[in-house]
Order: structure tokens, then C-alpha cells, then sequence
């Protein structure tokens, strides 16, 4: 089976666009989604476009607000600060990557949680590693509601997530743990790193090497989500190598098509669970 990402991202889109249509008509408001952007670094003016126009079509109102690459970081502070207190925003997104100047750190611990669309503040990060109410992060939410389609009880299956980073690896094996799997995160030190992946019911890529995970890395009938956008002579591919293994799994994410959708998906999503906290 091939994991349509692009129509389980419609749903998605279409289930916030009714919600918040009934919350204008009850309350005469809608969500408002602030972008930040610093800097002209392409794939992020695409992505952040991306955004605005997912947001729009869903009803949320969007605004980007772009800075010069030099800008300090006590002017980006200052807006974060502003939005924080602004009743009128729900979500503050700021795209990474951030010039040098400006610390990705700060900048994501000055987001109110409350507003924190990408998940990414630590209260955010603690809560959910501590299993409670928390804001999730886009990518990997989107990759448990699709392995949620293909299996709906995932107790006690075996999870193997390549990757460690705080934005896909970590919180999906929070994601997957609370799911009740077993979960292994393997990464660029593990060794023998096929037969980690030999053991996976679940296998999710987010590596950022095109085609790595091959078919004699995977277990019959497993489930493979992959996260990974890599450009190979301009088409894009993921991390797993998708010709080899698609007859040997259950189900399996195609790149593009697959994950990217639902990352823009659960943004909008978590954008309206920030909205509804605040004015419901
Ligand atoms: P990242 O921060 O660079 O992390 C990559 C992880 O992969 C690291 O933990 C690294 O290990 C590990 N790794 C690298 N090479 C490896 C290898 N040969 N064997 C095993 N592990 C290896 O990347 P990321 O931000 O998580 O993104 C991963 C991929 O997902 C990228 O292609 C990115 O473009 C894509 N992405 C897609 C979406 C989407 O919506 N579909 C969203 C975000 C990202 P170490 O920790 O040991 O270095």
C-alpha cells in the first residue's frame, strides 16, 4: 500500500476549514498565524509562502513578517515579545534556519508555549515527553496520523526511527513510546544499523541521505514512513529507496507525497488548538 499523504492532508484541511467556519459564526473570530522570516534563504521563502497559503485557504489569517538576514537579535526578541502579548495572534512561528547572530535557542525559548505552533519550546518538549497535553510538532504528528491509518493499534510493535534531531527523531519516539511501542532511536553512531532496521514493525526515516534504507534493511510487511527530502539531480527523493522496498512493506510513504503534506497539515492544526485554548 502507498501511504497518499496528500489526501489524508485533505481531510485534515478540510475537517479545520468546517471547524472554523462553526467558530466564526459562534464567536466572530478566526485564528491569526504570525510567520517570521529573516533572511533570503529560498527554501524558506517557499516554505513560509507554503504556509501562508495553506493557512489562508483553511480560513486561519496568516501574516509574514520578514526581516534582513543582519538583523540583531534583540529586534526579533522584541516582535516575539509583542506577538506574545498581542491577545489578537494565536500562533507564532519563527522558520529556521536563523542567521548566526540571531540564537535558535533563545528564539525559540522566548515563544509563549502557549503560541508555540511548531512545538519546538521546551515546556512544549517537557510536557510531552512527560506524556502530558502538549503542542506537537508538525512533521512528526503528521507521520503518527498516517501510521495511525495503516495500524490502528500499535501496542507493542517494534519502532525504529533513524534520526535524533529535536524536530523529527526525538518527539516521534515521545509520539510512538506513548503509543505504547517499543521504541529504538538509531542515528549516525549506531552500529550495524541494518539490523536495527531489520527489527522494525515501524520504521521511520529522518536522515537527510537520499535512498540509504535499502530492501534488505526492512522486515516483511513493516510499516515505512519517510521523512527525508533530499534533491538528486533535481527530483526530489526521500531516505528510503522507494523502487526496492515498496513491494516488501505494508504500507510506505512516497516522497513527495507522502509526510510533506501533513507537516502543513498539522501546522494548521496545531494552529487552531492554540487558537480555541485561547478563546474558548
Ligand atoms: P538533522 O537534524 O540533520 O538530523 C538527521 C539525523 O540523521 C541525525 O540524528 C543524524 O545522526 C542522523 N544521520 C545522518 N546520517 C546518518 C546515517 N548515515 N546513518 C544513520 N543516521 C544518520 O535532520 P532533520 O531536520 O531531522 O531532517 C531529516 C530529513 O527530513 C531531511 O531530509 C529533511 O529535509 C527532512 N524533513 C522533512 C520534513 C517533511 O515535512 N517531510 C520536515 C522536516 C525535515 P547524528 O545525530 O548522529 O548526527
Amino acid at each position: 500500500m502507498i501511504i497518499d499523504g496528500k489526501k489524508a492532508a485533505e481531510i485534515i484541511r478540510n475537517e479545520i476549514k468546517k471547524e472554523i467556519f462553526n467558530l466564526k459564526k459562534r464567536i466572530n473570530k478566526i485564528p491569526n498565524l504570525t510567520v517570521i522570516l529573516v533572511g533570503d534563504f529560498l527554501p524558506s521563502q517557499i516554505y513560509v509562502k507554503n504556509k501562508e497559503k495553506s493557512a489562508k485557504e483553511v480560513g486561519i489569517n496568516s501574516e509574514i513578517i520578514k526581516y534582513p538576514k543582519n538583523i540583531s537579535e534583540e529586534e526579533v526578541l522584541k516582535k516575539i515579545d509583542e506577538l506574545n502579548k498581542n491577545e489578537n495572534i494565536s500562533g507564532i512561528l519563527v522558520q529556521l534556519p536563523l542567521p548566526e547572530q540571531v540564537s535558535k535557542e533563545k528564539i525559540i525559548n522566548a515563544i509563549d508555549p502557549s503560541k508555540d505552533v511548531d512545538g519546538f519550546n521546551p515546556v512544549n518538549v517537557g510536557n510531552l515527553s512527560s506524556g502530558y497535553k502538549s503542542i506537537i510538532p508538525c512533521t512528526p504528528l503528521g507521520c503518527l496520523l498516517l501510521i495511525k491509518n495503516v495500524e490502528k493499534n500499535l501496542s507493542g510493535k517494534h519502532a525504529v526511527i533513524i534520526g535524533r534531531s529535536n524536530l523529527n527523531g526525538k518527539p516521534m519516539a515521545q509520539l510512538l513510546l506513548k503509543e505504547n511501542c517499543t521504541v529504538t532511536i538509531v542515528h549516525s553512531k549506531t552500529n550495524n544499523l541494518k539490523n536495527e532496521c531489520l527489527r522494525a514493525d515501524i520504521l521511520v526515516a529522518a536522515v537527510g541521505v537520499p535512498n540509504l534504507i535499502r530492501k534488505d534493511w526492512i522486515k516483511d510487511n513493516a510499516v515505512v514512513i519517510d521523512v527525508g527530502i533530499n534533491k538528486v539531480k533535481n527530483k526530489i527523493v526521500g531516505d528510503v529507496n522507494f523502487d526496492e522496498v515498496k513491494d516488501k512493506v505494508k504500507a510506505i510513504t512516497p516522497v513527495p507525497g507522502g509526510v510533506g503534506p501533513m507537516t502543513i497539515a498539522c501546522l494548521l492544526k496545531n494552529t487552531l488548538e492554540c487558537f480555541k485554548a485561547h478563546q474558548i
